[in-house]
């Protein structure tokens, strides 16, 4: 789990946005000229050669620069985490709040129910690409039976015809069904399909 995942809130950017990089600089003792400069203390500065500019510092002559976080890293030699909890108590901020066990429970099954969910929209991906092809043969096939036994000159048209015909009806609305890619309706006819593919299934064995 990342860091910013067990506290109640990202402490990096919370930090950040709470502080002005300016009272920063001062309460470690960096002295800002009346331009908003500063001798930089990361080198062997003579000519004020810091700057800041949008909460965030930089020095032209010796390249250092970034947030209030870079600052008290550079000036303390500390990890980002230590800069924050140095400036979270010095600053008496009350971020670092970390989340307590249950919190922490329901983050990582909230994490799991993630997974699962997308678990179930991908076999249900799959399923439905799956019988829309199986479908579209059917539908193909019926087409041309259709096609090829269509009644001439007023004849009285076969059984299988018929068949074809009536088959075609009711399998045209599923594949519009799936055409639409509307997940919420498909799942909703999800178990007619599926008795509908059974009862084709069936049909075809009998051919
Ligand atoms: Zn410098």
């Amino acid at each position: 789990m990342k860091i910013d995942n067990l506290f109640t809130t990202n402490p990096f950017k919370e930090i950040k946005s709470k502080l002005n990089i300016l009272e920063v600089a001062e309460y470690y003792k960096i002295k800002i000229t009346n331009k908003g400069k500063a001798i930089c203390p990361f080198h062997d500065d003579h000519h004020p050669s810091l700057c800041f500019k949008n909460n965030r510092f930089k020095c032209f002559a010796c390249g250092v620069g970034g947030s209030v976080i870079d600052l008290v890293m550079n000036i303390f030699y500390i990890s980002a985490f230590d800069a924050t909890k140095k400036l979270n108590e010095d600053f008496n901020l009350g971020v670092l709040k970390p989340l307590n066990k249950y919190e922490i429970q329901k983050l990582a099954k909230r994490k799991e129910n993630e997974e699962e969910i997308n678990n179930i929209i991908k076999s249900f991906e799959t399923w439905k690409k799956d019988s829309e092809q199986w479908f579209l043969k059917l539908f193909k096939l019926f087409r041309n039976i259709q096609k090829s036994l269509a009644p001439k000159n007023f004849q009285q048209p076969s059984e299988i015809w018929f068949l074809a015909s009536n088959y075609i009806e009711h399998i045209e609305p599923i594949l519009e069904l799936f055409a639409s890619n509307d997940r919420e309706q498909i799942l909703d006819g999800y178990s007619n399909i599926k008795n509908y593919k059974f009862k084709l299934i069936e049909l075809m064995e009998e051919l």
